[in-house]
């Protein structure tokens, strides 16, 4: 039996992909950016399984090897060290861009945003490669319109926090260069023909999640296996929509394999407080787990909880994992990282 290499199930971008891994199905060369973090590094997975090949670049800013070592030594991964805000020559047929400081901490005065995505849309135009934005649900500030849809325009203040004094979360540079990543990639996409797609990601957690980077759910989670209270910002009741990170991916391959640009809203519309996330943690980790009240920053947005209609309709996409299911699917790996830590501080 002979394949026919001419024939392909689905689209294939730019002239890289070759080789056969299936009847009608070429294997194609992928880059993702930012691949040893957390969402990059279960996407790859997911790549790789279905037989493609994976070129990852990441400089380790917050990604970290642990994340991908298992797939040292498979001939169709590779892994770059590398920084995105410098141009990079690769030979490619789709480019998941995810590479972006995206905790608190770490995203102060960083150009990755409007550098690395530019450089990464050079590349796209340069090979023809199809090219996926990872946009953020904060492009849309403390929203005015609840759920947020991906018509609105969002409520953002564009020289942000570093007014408010005690606040040390400079927020407006991750929402405004997420904003013009976001508006790179539609001038790419109507002044150089590139080929792109975005999604507006609304807050996930998993399994390889920071530790450190203060993000809600790693910080439970992290307290209740320290046996410290978990840290509750303002009066708790704010509340966010937490999606597992498989069905991120999901949501992100599926954009990519499909015809429609976005951008699209890819979260778990189920919605809780801080207070209920803190009994669903204590429910799921420690029943003796306690509470501690903390002042919030300011601007944190009051709610925010993805409308996903469109991408249900357009992507035949919607998440399946519910928190109550997700969140025991991560404590192993924190577990074991947490005390690995403290371990390591010699606590
Ligand atoms: P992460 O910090 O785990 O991953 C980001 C990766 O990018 C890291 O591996 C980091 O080392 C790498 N990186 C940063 N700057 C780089 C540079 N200049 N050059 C090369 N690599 C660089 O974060 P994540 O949660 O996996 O986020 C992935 C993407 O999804 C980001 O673009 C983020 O903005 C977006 N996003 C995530 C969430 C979430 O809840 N996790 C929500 C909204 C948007
Ligand atoms: N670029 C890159 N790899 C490529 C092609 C381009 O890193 O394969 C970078 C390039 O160095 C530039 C950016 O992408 O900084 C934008 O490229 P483009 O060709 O659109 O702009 P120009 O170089 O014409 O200003
Ligand atoms: N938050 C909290 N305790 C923490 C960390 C965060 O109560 O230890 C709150 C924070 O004030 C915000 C919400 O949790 O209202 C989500 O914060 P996170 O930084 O995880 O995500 P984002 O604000 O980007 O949605």
């Amino acid at each position: 039996h002979t394949q026919d290499f001419s024939v392909s199930t689905r689209p294939v971008h730019g002239k890289v992909g070759r080789v056969p891994v299936g009847i009608g199905r070429r294997r194609i060369r992928i880059v993702v950016t930012g691949g040893a973090g957390f969402v990059g590094s279960h996407l790859v997975d997911k790549l790789i399984g279905r037989g493609d090949e994976v070129i990852v670049i990441d400089n380790f800013f917050t990604g970290r090897k642990e994340n991908v070592v298992h797939l040292f030594g498979n001939p169709t991964f590779e892994l770059i060290r590398h920084d995105v805000v410098e141009p990079i020559l690769l030979e490619v047929d789709q480019i998941y861009h995810l590479a972006c400081p995206a905790s608190p901490v770490h995203y102060k005065y960083n150009p990755t945003n409007v550098m690395g995505t530019l450089n990464m849309l050079g590349l796209a135009k340069r090979v023809g490669a199809r090219f996926l934005l990872t946009s953020t649900s904060e492009v849309y500030g403390d929203p005015l319109q609840h759920p947020q849809k991906e018509t609105y325009w969002g409520n953002v203040n564009p020289i942000g926090k570093e007014l408010i004094q005690q606040c040390n979360d400079i927020l407006s540079c991750y929402d405004e260069g997420k904003r013009t990543a976001e508006t790179l990639t539609m001038d790419y996409h109507r002044g150089a023909g590139v080929e792109v797609r975005i999604a507006r990601i609304f807050n996930t957690y998993g399994p390889r999640m920071c530790l450190d980077d203060g993000r809600v759910v790693s910080n439970f989670v992290a307290q209740a296996i320290r046996k410290q209270p978990m840290t509750v910002y303002g009066d708790g009741k704010q509340t966010r929509s937490f999606q597992y990170v498989s069905d991120l991916v999901d949501g992100l391959v599926a954009l990519m394999e499909g015809e429609h640009i976005g951008p699209f809203n890819l979260g778990n519309p189920g919605e809780f407080t801080m207070l209920e996330l803190a009994e669903v943690v204590k429910d799921t980790i420690d029943p003796s787990a306690t509470i501690e009240y903390k002042p919030n920053t300011a601007d944190d947005p009051h709610m925010r909880k993805p409308d996903i209609s469109k991408a249900k309709e357009l992507l035949n996409w919607e998440p399946k994992i519910p928190l109550r299911e997700g969140l025991p699917l991560m404590v192993n790996d924190f577990r074991n990282r947490v005390l690995n830590e403290d371990e390591g501080k010699g606590a």
